[in-house]
């Protein structure tokens, strides 16, 4: 922004050049300003945008280069036909109260599914991991327990859980975070299990924490509902495989389907710099089937896929919907929880990510600038008091308590009695330092009844009718058909609004012979 030229500041921002003269006459206090001229200091810039009124869009001003259509961001397909969708696993996230087992229960299913894997019993964890059972029918589980990480992904868009376990432990039944869970499902509409755990204590009351699981709204099987209720022992691995089957049963019950060709689409669960292999991601794939060399794209962040690894650490050649893949070869890591969207081509790739970050570029300066404008309007409510205190102070002295009109009536001083509104405080201060400038004269006082910023309302018109005002509206709304005897100017430009105040005040005046 350094050299702009006065013309391409008013291009910018998308006002007429002559605005942004009129308003750097006030804060350069020039003359003449020739649209050519540069601009160098960033801070008279910032003043004569904000001064203008109007929402900075100058640090994020649009970018040249992005207007084509191709150059847009790119968004997930629509819906696939149904005769091109084919049945995936379901994905599970454990949730349920603090210490209930979750993370036992999810160590334990992870050790048998690594044991079947065959990778030589290593646990390693990666946030997700595929269960298989012996009829063939796989299940993945996501790898972070808690409804943290759950809420996270649907606040970003990504609905990747299927079902929900719920763990309940027996010996202490229904708690705080258990209710929160059967709230959460609810809301997101996904179906429960629920995981009655630690049943191998000799505490352990089944039955009780069912009575709380139905008093909370949950409708038990056996019990005249649907949900399923398992009895596990995840520290001894006790009915871990009855638990699979019904998440089977649950899943073959919602008949989950994923279109299996075209362009890839996912989620990333988790993200991490490996020290010996690079920048790695863990990602369910949603649709399609992801193959090395596929390009990705994920928030800002963008990858070539060199490599793709099972849950186990085995390399693959594809990933196909619902299984959890690691993914080599991302530029940038994306972040858990973001959506995964596949492009034709890198330079595709690269101008997605141009355009989002961009567009992040443009959010962060729209919040930058709101937050300008909320100290300018503290700045102006300040200015305001002040102003008033001191008018009080030596207009009013005399008559404390008196009408302001009354005032006037003994003071044979001609007078214009006017209201000003503003589109913002930068205007209005601006008109305001000129009007005082006025008041000098002694000819003629301008009697500024009121004040502000905003749009003319209703209490304006009432003061302009009671004081017999002019309501000066500066690039604010003004009701089409004003009430009779009240005047109310429109104006855009600050000098138009002066010479029209001048002329006001000549007409008061006594004509000089
Ligand atoms: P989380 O906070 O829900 O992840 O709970 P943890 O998995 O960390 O378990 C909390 C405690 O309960 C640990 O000491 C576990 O060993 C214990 N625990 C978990 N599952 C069982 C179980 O099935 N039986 C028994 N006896 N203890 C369990």
């Amino acid at each position: 922004w350094r050299n702009i030229t006065v013309k391409e500041l008013a291009d910018a921002v998308q006002r007429p050049l002559e605005d942004i003269q009129e308003v750097m006459l006030y804060v350069k206090d020039a003359d003449d300003i020739d649209p050519s001229a540069r601009l160098e200091d960033v801070k008279v810039i910032r003043e004569i945008v904000t001064k203008c009124g109007m929402k900075s869009r100058i640090v994020a001003a649009p970018d040249k280069e992005i207007h084509e259509e191709k150059d847009r961001d790119v968004v997930p397909r629509p819906p696939a036909p149904p005769e091109n969708l084919k049945p995936r696993p379901p994905v599970v996230t454990v949730m349920g109260h603090v210490d209930h087992g979750k993370t036992t229960l999810l160590d334990s299913l992870r050790g048998a599914s690594v044991a079947a894997g065959e990778a030589g019993g290593i646990t390693q964890h990666i946030g997700a991991f595929t269960v298989t059972l012996s009829s063939g029918e796989t299940v993945t589980f996501l790898d972070t327990p808690g409804h943290a990480a759950f809420s996270a992904m649907r606040s970003r868009g990504a609905n990747l859980t299927d079902i929900i376990v719920l763990v309940v432990a027996a010996d202490d039944g229904v708690m705080a975070q258990t209710r929160e869970v059967i709230k959460l499902a609810q809301d997101a509409n996904v179906p429960v299990i629920v995981a009655i755990n630690k049943v191998d204590k000799p505490e352990a009351d089944v039955e009780r924490a069912k009575k709380e699981l139905m008093q909370m709204g949950l409708a038990l099987e056996g019990h005249g509902g649907e949900t399923q209720v398992v009895n596990i022992s995840a520290l001894k691995g006790t009915n871990l495989k009855e638990l699979a089957e019904a998440i089977v049963t649950q899943a073959t019950l919602m008949s989950l389907k994923s279109e299996y060709s075209g362009l890839v689409e996912g989620v990333v669960v988790e993200s991490k710099n490996d020290k010996r292999r690079g920048k790695l991601s863990t990602a369910i794939v949603t649709r399609g089937t992801l193959r090395k060399g596929s390009i990705l794209v994920s928030g800002q962040a963008w990858a070539k896929v060199r490599a793709l690894f099972d849950h186990v650490g085995n390399p693959v050649d594809d990933a196909t919907p619902g299984t959890p893949i690691e993914i080599l070869g991302w530029r940038e890591l994306p972040l858990a929880g973001d959506i995964i969207l596949e492009v034709e081509s890198e330079k595709k790739a690269h101008s997605v990510i141009r355009w989002r970050e961009n567009a992040a570029q443009k959010e962060k300066a729209e919040k930058d600038q709101e937050a300008i404008l909320k100290k300018e309007q503290e700045h102006l409510e300040k200015y305001i008091a002040a102003r008033e205190a001191r008018r009080l102070a030596g207009r009013f002295k005399m008559r404390p308590d008196g009408p302001r009109q009354k005032l006037y009536e003994d003071d044979p001083t001609p007078r214009v009695n006017l209201i000003l509104k503003g589109d913002v405080h930068g205007s209005v201060e601006a008109i305001l330092d000129v009007f005082d400038s006025y008041n000098e004269h002694d000819k003629c006082r301008l009697n500024i009844v009121h004040y502000g910023v905003g749009d003319i309302t209703e209490g304006d018109l009432e003061l302009a009718r009671t004081f017999k005002a002019i309501i000066y509206a500066f690039s604010v709304n003004a009701p089409a058909k004003p009430p009779k005897h009240v005047t109310i100017r429109e104006f855009n430009i600050i000098y138009r609004l002066i010479d029209d105040l001048k002329e006001e005040i000549s007409k008061k005046l006594p004509s000089v012979e």
